[in-house]
Formats: C-alpha cells, structure tokens, sequence
C-alpha cells in the first residue's frame, strides 16, 4: 500500500505549485489530514509516510483512534461539530479544536483543559458567506469572541476556520480580510496565525487567498464510505 504515500507526496505537490502561483512560501502552509472515516491502519500508514497532523470530525470514532495510535506523536485536531456536552473530551484529548463559535464553548474547553497539559489550540469557527445550516459565528461577532477568548487561561487562540460553500471561493478572500483586521488590532497578535481553509477540491484558491492550514480528506485518503 504505497498508494497512499503517494497521495501525500501529491498533495504536497499541489501545495507547493499553488504557493508558487501565488508566491507564498510553502512553509506557510500547513497539511492537515482528515481521516474520519478511515481505519486507524491508514492514519499509521500516513503517518509513517511522514505526516503528523491529523483532523477528526465525529468524537467517538476519534477518541477510539487516538486511543489506538497512542504510541505515536500525532497532532490531534478536532474539525467536526463542537456539541457543549462534548467538551470535556476535546479538552482532554485533542491538540487542536477548530469549530468554535461560541464563547461558552471556549470557556470550558479552558476550564476542562487540564493545567499540567499545554494549553488547548483553538480557530473561531465563522460562518463567512452567511449559510443558513452551517455552524461558526457572524463575521460581525469576530473581534468580541476575540477579545473574549484570549483572556481564557488554559487556551491559545490561533486564529480562523471556515468552510464556505462549494465554489465560493470568493469567500476565502473576505475570511484573510477579516483575519488580517483581527491581527492588526489583536493584542496577542503572535499567536494569531492560523487561517484554516480549503479542502481537497479547493485548496489551490484557499491558498492563493492566504491559506495557513488546508484541511484535505479525499485526495489523501480516497472517497469515504459513510455506511459503516
Ligand atoms: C471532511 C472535511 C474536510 C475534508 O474534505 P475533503 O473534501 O475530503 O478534502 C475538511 N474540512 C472539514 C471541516 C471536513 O469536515
């Protein structure tokens, strides 16, 4: 099963051209594996292929892989949904959580993070085109869960995710304007670096529009099969 380390050596291509297009360097632009779905046996075969961050949507079948693959050193990083009930999990067990939208999610992902870890990474989830079914918060409502967030201690805010709709890639655009006014006006502006879009069909415009953390499932691991 070469094939998948072939796909990430793809992968990583089509970052490296899409930074060149837009003369970025390729160093500014993170791959994050999104595995959901996926047997722990394919993460372990991307990860010996070299890649240690990896994105999980649905807890229970995360916290069973990261239970799993304890023994290696990944970067776990949570992309789904954040339910309130939920939180204590995330706090404990991930590196990364990307979908929050509110501040009472921050507030216990901080209280539930234990002290004795580092502190929790989180994005503000923002719903950047106005999609009626999708979570994150109003663009308008981004420099208050800012401000709010940052004061939280066991978190370190890092900056932005969104998922705009298929095609709006003129959406990437408005979600580095809003990151950069944040940054610009943020006082823990050195930890305000993360910009978390593009998938594996839109990576390329996420990218060329500022892209730190593209978040690719498909062209890592092949389609998903949601029946089992
Ligand atoms: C599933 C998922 C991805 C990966 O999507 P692909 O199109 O398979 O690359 C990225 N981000 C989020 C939030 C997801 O849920």
């Amino acid at each position: 099963m070469n094939d998948l380390k072939q796909a990430r050596n793809d992968v990583l291509q089509q970052i490296e051209h899409a930074c060149q297009n837009a003369q970025r360097d390729q160093a500014e632009v993170q791959l994050l594996a999104v595995s959901k779905t996926h047997p722990s046996d394919m993460l372990k075969e991307m990860y010996m292929a070299g890649q240690r961050a990896f994105g999980e949507n649905y807890l229970q079948e995360a916290l069973e892989k990261i239970e799993k693959l304890q023994d290696l050193d990944i970067e776990w990083h949570f992309i789904g949904h954040v339910q309130r009930n939920k939180t204590k999990y995330l706090a404990e067990k991930f590196d990364w959580v990307h979908g929050v939208d509110r501040l009472i999610i921050a507030e216990r992902l901080s209280t539930q993070r234990d002290v004795n870890q580092e502190a929790l990474n989180i994005c503000l989830q923002v719903n950047i085109d106005g999609q009626d079914s999708k979570d994150g918060c109003q663009p308008s409502k981004v420099a208050e869960l800012v401000q709010q967030i940052s004061q939280l201690p066991h978190l370190r805010l890092r900056g932005l995710m969104v998922i705009p709709a298929p095609n709006n890639t003129a959406a990437f655009d408005d979600a580095k304007q809003l990151f950069e006014a944040v940054k610009s006006k943020h006082q823990h502006a050195e930890d305000w670096d993360t910009l978390s879009m593009g998938m594996s069909g839109d990576m390329k415009e996420a990218i060329a529009a500022g892209s730190t953390m593209v978040r690719v499932g498909t062209a890592l691991f092949g389609s998903r099969d949601y029946s089992k």
